[in-house]
Formats: structure tokens, C-alpha cells, sequence
């Protein structure tokens, strides 16, 4: 709690509010933003609105101001959460990791890099090489995710299409010695198709843009981006963003990370095969599929180093099983450009993975003997898109929606479990609070058998034809009852059901409708086995080891252990909000913010922590600001512990009644109470 900081900015921490209501909340909120305070806090929980404008609240002047503090001694600031999780790790050699949420464009990904600046900025005092060496590769490490993993959207200019979890780990000095990066759920559609107004990913244009002519010859690749169907179906060929420039950004960052001159090579051939295959139609000559623009295999076999039948071949037919006989069947033309768009997004998709998987093989923690150099610990950064509500809703957004669910489920348990844990370390009687709890839509996704996942699974098992339609059936017979889902089947009348293929979730942070079409596709996520043997016989090495057998499905990447690598950890929370849909600094929108008030569930946050007590500190620390207003206390005690002379102090001020004495620490309830102490203080 920030408690030093003049009234006139508001309240700095919100469980200081007078009342606990929703109008006092969004007041507080308003007043910080347009004083120019972004960063407020609910206890340890900061709350980060977008300012839409450079800060100067990041160089290395505020980096020392928050080196070493605890939360309370400044104002509200990442650096301090930062810190805190900093601490733990250092102090009580505890995993920590830092949660940052929020909706598109929120400032989550700008929060995870200065968080990482932070970090970077307060460790290795000696200059060690290594950990130099180390901590450069992290921080160069996002320029090149953010190259492959982000695109322009409607919402955000540099929006990222993928989640993230970077775990860094220390030695026991404290200094980085390496790191992991989780990747989640990149949103490889993208590839073939944007909405109006938006980009494909960053790295398709940078190519374009930014490459030397000689490279571009070599891919056979012209520079107008808008020669090339898949990444001008947006119609956005601009961006804040300086391409030309970013090209050799991450050139260099590459460089330095470590990946060799055969891999860059090899992404950007991967790249370009993209581009041309989207420009690749099809045609029909009698009853047989080809493929009109043949000038393009040719390219493409040079690309992926391989023969211009086998390209052929694996673009046009599909090697079938019938009984003990494999037979060659030919595609049709629908076939066959579906083919092709699959065989794109996969392998986009793969790069990315072998890209993040590269750069995990090189930042690893190598060598490390715990014997010798004691526990290794971490600090995670979470930095995963926020809940997402669109015109159309897609198994994308199903995906998202879930995974935010299950960190809403963990953040309500942590945060409630962290607060009866510490009352019971100290001794202080936990009462029972009334909250949300989303579990049962959790469940709704997730349960065995009954959940929709299940379902789906159980439906793209079935041979023969499953269509989506039949899926929808199958939620509706089995979740008809259930109080979060509904369909227009079900609810032939809700006008938000607008039509047969739509069904509806009621999320913890609001109503979603999704089309079910395309589920049962998204799911299977079927390349043609053609695809995958044309590229794992390719003589490029590089490319043959992206397509090692056997492939994850979707539903399986999502349900990969996220929260429970979270679980074990010791929490921090970033809630970030977007003040207007205009990027502009000046606006806050209150019914917007509200909106993302109410599903970032902050209001509970606030009763949360205020049910018990509103303010804690540990004896000495609570001494070291306060003694100075009794006599018993001012200016040293005799009282044998701090834990007595607090007694004390707070006994001839009054509060008795609003206070309670843990082991370690002192708890008051009201903040009024805290406020006069704060008066007392500075009249001193
Ligand atoms: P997405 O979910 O789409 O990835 P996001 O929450 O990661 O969105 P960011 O990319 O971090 O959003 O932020 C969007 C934009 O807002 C940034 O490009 C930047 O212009 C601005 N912004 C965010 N945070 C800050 C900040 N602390 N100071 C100045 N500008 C900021
Ligand atoms: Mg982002």
C-alpha cells in the first residue's frame, strides 16, 4: 500500500476507498489517469491503465527509486511488482511469477518488457560476462517473437497472436543464468486471412520491405506486398511500424541469439513459399485437378529443396488407405486449395514453434549444479491475450475465452488462499467471503465426458463425416441444462442467437456467442500426411527437422499444463486496462473501463482483501514510520518486543478496537484508521 502519496492523485491503493462500490472505484480510477497516475494498486495487485503517450517513468532514475523498496514506500509501479517478485525469489528462495492480463491492447506486452527491463537493470552488480550474455538473449528474444507472433489488428497495431510464458531463472546470487519461453495457441489463421483493416504477421512484411534486393532474387520474391494474396486480404499494408527497419532489427537479433546463417536463410525461404503459395490457384482440365500457375512449383521446389513432382504431387493428389491397397486420389479443386491453405498455416505454425524452441535450446540454463551453486529459482511472466468478444466468434476465441477462465480460477484461488494462509500463519481467525466463483464454466469446457472439449474430441474421433452441425447437436443434448450454455436450438428467441449454427457461453466476464462452424476442422487440424512427407524429405536440413513425426492438436496445446506451471508458484498480478478504443491519451471511457473492471473481477479483488483486513506491516516496519507519534515509542522503547510497543502505540492512539495483532504482523481494518495515522504522522 502506497500511502504516502498526496489525496489529490486519489487514492493509490483502492482498498482505501471510502465505500466499496463500483462508482467509487471508476472515480478513483478516472482521477488517477487523468492526474497522470497509471499504475494503482489493490494490495499487491497492480491495476495499469494504457496512457497512450511516452511515460518518463522508466529510466533508470525510477529504476533506483524502487531497487530493493518494499511495495508500500513509493508510488504504485510495475517496477515495484517487479521487485516484490524479485524478492521473494532472492529472499525466501521462492518461484514467483507475474500474471499480466487484460483485454487487446491493454499494455500487457509493454508491462512484460519493462518488467523484464527491471529485472535486467537491478541484477548482475558484478558484470559478470555470462550473465550479461544471458540477459541480453532474453530481451533480444522478444524482437524476434514479436516479429513472428504479433500483427496489426483492428485493436492493438502490434498485437500479439500467440501467448506467452517466459520463465527466467536465477542462481543463488540472484542473476539471471537463463530462461524458457512457453509459447500458446498462435493464431495461425492469420496466415491466410485477415479482417478488413488488419495485417498478416509482422515478419511477412518486414521480409518485403526491409530484405536486400539480392535476397528478395533468391526467393523469387517482388517487393509490393499487395503482389501476394494472403497478406493483402486485410487491405492493410501499413502500420505505425517501421518494417524496413524491424528487418534488420531482427536480422541482428537473431544473430546474436545464436540461430546460424542456414536457419535465418531457411525461415525466410519458409516465408517466401508462404507468400507464393497463396498466389497458387487451381484449375480443371476434363475430370483432372491442376494447377494453373506452374511457374510457381518451380519456385516452391527450389524453396523447400526438393523435386517439382513431389510439390506437385502433394499439392494435387492424397495418398488414401482402402484395405490392404494405397491408392492416389485426386483432389478436387475445393480439396486442393484447402490443402494449400493448410499446408500454409502449418507450416507458419511450425517455424514459430522450432523458432521459440531454438531460442529455448540456447537460453536454457546449462551446467547447473545445485550442490554447488544452491536452489535454482524462477521468476515467470505471463503475458497472455485477454478475453476476446468479437462480431464472429470462432473456436480461436473459444480457445482464448477458456484459457482465461482458467486463470481467473487461479487467480481466485490464490488470492483468497494467500489471504487465509497468511491469517492462519498468524494466528488471526479467517472469515468467509462471498465471490464468484467460475469454476463451473471451467468445468462446462473442461469436465471428462461431459465437457464441450470432450465432446468435440469425441466427435472428430467418429469415421466417417462429422460436420459441425452434428458437433452443436451433441453440445445441445448433452449441456441443454446447463446455466452458462444455451444455442438457438435451445433458445429459438434470444435475438442474440442469430442463427442455427450459433451457440452462446455465459463467461464470468460476459455473454459470448460463437459460430460453431469450422470447430470440428479446427480441432482435427488435419494436414493431408502428403504434406508432411513432402516437407520431412526435404534436403534442407533445417526444414526436414521442423517436421519430425507425430503432431499435437490444438485442444491438446491449450490444455498443455499452463495453470499448473503457474499453480506452484508464488503469484503477482498485473490487471491492465484500456482506457478508449482511439489510442488517445486524453479519453477515458467510462463505460468501456467499467466493463473491463467488472470482468478483470477487480471490485471482488477489493472486498477480498478488505473483508479481513484492509492494512498489514510488520512490526518493526510499522514502528519505523509511526513511533514518532507516541510517547512510548519516540524515540526508542522499552517494551521489550516491537510487537509490545506497537500495542502500545496504536492503545494511546485509540484504535484498539480496529486492529489485530498477528505473530509477525500488525492487521488493521479500516483504513480511516490508517489515514489518521498518516495525519498524526505529518503533523509530527
Ligand atoms: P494484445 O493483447 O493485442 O497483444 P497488449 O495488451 O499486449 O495487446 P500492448 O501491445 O502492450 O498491448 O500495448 C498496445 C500499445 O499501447 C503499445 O504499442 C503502446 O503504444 C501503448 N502502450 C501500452 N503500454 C504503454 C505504456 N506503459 N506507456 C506508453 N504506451 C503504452
Ligand atoms: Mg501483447
Amino acid at each position: 500500500m502506497a500511502e504516502h502519496e498526496s489525496l489529490e492523485f486519489g487514492k493509490a491503493d483502492f482498498v482505501l476507498l471510502d465505500h466499496v462500490s463500483m462508482e467509487e472505484f471508476m472515480g478513483n480510477l478516472k482521477l488517477r489517469f487523468e492526474k497522470g497516475r497509471i499504475y494503482s494498486y489493490i494490495g499487491e495487485v497492480v491495476v495499469s491503465v494504457n496512457p497512450y503517450r511516452a511515460m518518463n517513468i522508466y529510466g533508470r532514475d525510477t529504476i533506483e527509486q524502487y531497487k530493493g523498496r518494499e511495495l508500500y514506500e513509493r508510488p504504485p509501479h510495475l517496477f515495484a511488482i517487479a521487485d516484490a517478485a524479485y524478492k521473494a525469489m532472492k529472499r525466501r528462495s521462492k518461484d514467483t511469477c507475474i500474471v499480466i492480463s487484460g483485454e487487446s491492447g491493454a499494455g500487457k506486452t509493454e508491462a512484460s518488457k519493462y518488467i523484464m527491463q527491471y529485472i535486467a537493470a537491478i541484477t548482475n552488480p558484478n558484470q559478470r560476462a555470462e550473465v550479461e550474455r544471458v540477459k541480453n538473449m532474453l530481451l533480444k528474444s522478444n524482437c524476434v517473437l514479436e516479429a513472428f507472433g504479433n500483427a496489426k489488428t483492428n485493436r492493438n497495431d502490434n498485437s500479439s497472436r500467440f501467448g506467452k510464458y517466459m520463465d527466467i531463472n536465477f542462481d543463488f546470487k540472484g542473476d539471471p543464468i537463463g530462461g524458457h519461453i512457453n509459447n500458446y495457441l498462435l493464431e495461425k489463421s492469420r496466415v491466410i486471412f485477415q479482417q478488413e483493416g488488419e495485417r498478416s504477421f509482422h515478419s511477412f512484411y518486414q521480409l518485403l520491405k526491409g530484405a536486400p534486393e539480392s535476397l528478395l532474387r533468391s526467393l523469387h520474391i517482388q517487393k509490393d506486398p499487395k503482389a501476394y494474396n494472403y497478406v493483402k486480404v486485410g487491405g492493410q499494408l501499413k502500420s505505425g511500424i517501421n518494417d524496413n527497419a524491424d528487418f534488420k532489427a531482427v536480422a541482428d537479433a537473431m544473430k546474436v541469439i545464436g540461430f546460424t546463417g542456414d536457419e535465418v536463410q531457411t525461415v525466410y525461404k519458409i516465408l517466401a513459399t508462404i507468400l507464393h503459395l497463396g498466389n497458387l490457384t487451381f484449375g480443371v482440365d476434363g475430370d483432372v485437378t491442376l494447377i494453373e500457375n506452374s511457374k510457381l512449383v518451380s519456385i516452391l521446389k527450389d524453396l523447400l529443396s526438393t523435386k517439382e513432382e513431389n510439390v506437385e504431387k502433394a499439392l494435387l493428389y492424397r495418398t488414401v488407405a482402402t484395405g490392404r491397397d494405397v491408392i492416389e486420389k485426386q483432389h478436387t479443386v475445393q480439396e486442393a486449395s484447402y490443402g494449400r491453405d493448410a499446408l500454409a498455416k502449418a507450416m507458419y505454425e511450425r517455424m514459430f514453434c522450432w523458432i521459440v524452441g531454438r531460442i529455448n535450446d540456447i537460453i536454457e540454463v546449462k551446467n547447473y549444479d545445485a550442490n554447488v551453486h544452491g536452489k535454482n529459482t524462477v521468476i515467470g511472466v505471463l503475458d497472455i491475450y485477454g478475453f476476446e468478444i468479437f462480431q464472429n466468434n470462432s473456436f480461436e476465441q473459444f480457445c482464448i475465452n477458456y484459457c482465461n477462465e482458467k486463470l481467473q480460477q487461479l487467480f481466485i484461488q490464490l488470492v483468497l488462499k494467500q489471504e487465509q494462509e497468511e491469517y492462519q500463519r498468524e494466528g488471526i481467525p479467517w472469515k468467509h467471503i462471498d465471490y464468484f466463483n467460475n469454476q463451473i464454466i471451467v468445468d462446462l469446457v473442461e469436465q471428462q465426458h461431459k465437457g464441450i472439449f470432450s465432446i468435440l474430441d469425441e466427435a472428430c474421433m467418429n469415421v466417417g463425416k462429422v460436420t459441425d452441425e452434428v458437433f452443436l447437436q451433441g453440445l445441445n443434448g448433452k449441456l441443454a441444462k446447463h446455466a452458462h450454455y444455451t444455442s438457438r436450438k435451445l433458445a429459438p428467441t434470444d435475438k442474440t442467437l442469430e442463427f442455427d449454427r450459433d451457440f452462446r457461453i455465459r463467461h464470468y466476464a460476459g455473454d459470448v456467442v460463437y459460430s460453431v462452424v469450422g470447430f470440428i476442422d479446427k480441432n482435427k487440424d488435419t494436414l493431408f500426411q502428403d504434406f508432411k512427407r513432402l516437407l520431412y524429405n526435404s534436403s534442407n536440413p533445417v526444414l526436414k527437422g521442423m517436421w519430425p513425426e507425430g503432431k499435437l492438436r490444438i485442444t491438446e496445446v491449450t490444455k498443455r499444463p499452463l495453470t499448473a506451471n503457474l499453480a506452484c508458484k508464488e503469484p503477482y498480478y498485473v490487471r491492465c486496462i484500456k482506457p478508449n478504443d482511439v489510442k488517445s491519451p486524453l479519453l477515458f471511457e467510462m463505460q468501456r473501463c467499467q466493463h473491463q473492471v467488472e470482468y478483470l473481477g477487480l471490485l471482488e479483488n477489493v472486498r477480498v482483501r478488505r473483508a479481513g483486513f484492509a492494512y498489514r506491516q510488520t512490526y518493526p516496519r510499522f514502528l519505523q514510520r509511526y513511533k514518532m507519534i507516541s510517547k512510548f515509542t519516540w524515540p526508542n522503547h522499552d517494551l521489550g518486543s516491537d510487537k509490545a510497543a506497537v500495542k502500545s502505540l496504536l492503545k494511546s492512539c485509540g484504535f484498539e478496537h480496529d486492529v489485530a495483532y498477528g505473530n509477525t504482523k500488525v492487521f488493521i481494518r479500516t483504513p480511516r484508521t490508517l489515514f489518521n495515522l498518516e495525519e498524526q504522522r505529518a503533523e509530527m
